[in-house]
């Protein structure tokens, strides 16, 4: 650790109710989940490799699937491992290739050096579109806001369990995401998300607010297209990532 570790903000009182709740945005009262023990040892491996039908978006060799925001080359580093590591300030990954309805599956790990604690621990994100985001974070032993823990739903709901592992072991994440529907600008279905974190249920078809803000009400008010890149997210801390890839699932919303 750190000599000195930075302690930031475990929530808010002067964000905005999120409709259909009783909290606030990022709500400084609201219960943490319950902290859970996942069982998984710290190699993390939930799959040796990726199913046959899968998009490999990250196998460790290359970056190529990848660029910055900006259509920038990915500058993230290789590290040992088969895992990219974020380069602080050099901002958020995406995938080249688009997304609507699909199954995700992605491994990342918190560093072990810890200089802050809250949002400032082994920060990143995963956004669905590019739009949605499941929060990364090492919450593992560490006080946050509930909407802001480890596979919360950001903003909108946390996760069902706590199921961290400490510093430096690898998660895992599964997830099924479901686009939201548009007829001529107006909403006609939500988005959902279900999320399995290291290996437990933390999501049932939760059905989205809309796209991830921060001390903000999501809403659907600006109508998207039905696919995005994948997102990973520069938030200034050494998250590594590993064995990123993506089922295409749209034959589950044709009608
Ligand atoms: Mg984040």
């Amino acid at each position: 650790m750190a000599d000195e570790i930075r302690v930031l903000p475990k929530g808010y009182t002067d964000t905005p109710l999120i409709p259909g709740q009783k909290w606030r945005v990022h709500d400084v009262d609201r219960p943490m989940p319950p902290v859970i023990e996942p069982g998984l040892n710290s190699t993390g491996a939930a799959f040796s490799s990726p199913p046959s039908d899968a998009h490999v978006l990250f196998d460790g060799s290359n970056a190529d699937a990848w660029t910055h925001r900006s259509g920038e080359p990915c500058g993230w580093a290789l590290v040992a491992g088969g895992a990219m590591e974020v380069t602080p300030r050099t901002g958020d990954i995406r995938s080249k290739q688009e997304f609507g309805t699909c199954q995700l599956h992605v491994e990342w790990r918190a560093p072990t050096e810890i200089y802050a604690d809250s949002q400032g621990r082994g920060n990143s994100g995963v956004f669905l579109l590019g739009l949605y985001e499941i929060q990364v974070l090492d919450g593992y032993d560490n006080p946050t806001y509930a909407d802001g823990v480890t596979a919360a739903i950001y903003g909108q709901y946390p996760p069902l369990v706590n199921a961290c592992v400490p510093p430096g072991d690898w998660h895992n994440f599964d997830v099924v995401f479901e686009t939201p529907k548009y007829e001529n600008g107006k909403l006609m279905k939500p988005a959902t998300m279900t999320v399995f974190h290291n290996g437990l249920l933390v999501h049932l078809r939760q059905e989205m607010q809309g796209p991830t803000q921060h001390r903000a009400l999501a809403s659907y008010a600006q109508p998207h297209g039905p696919k995005g890149p994948l997102v990973l997210q520069d938030h200034g801390d050494r998250v590594q990532f590993r064995n990123i890839w993506v089922r295409e699932l749209e034959k589950l919303q044709a009608d």
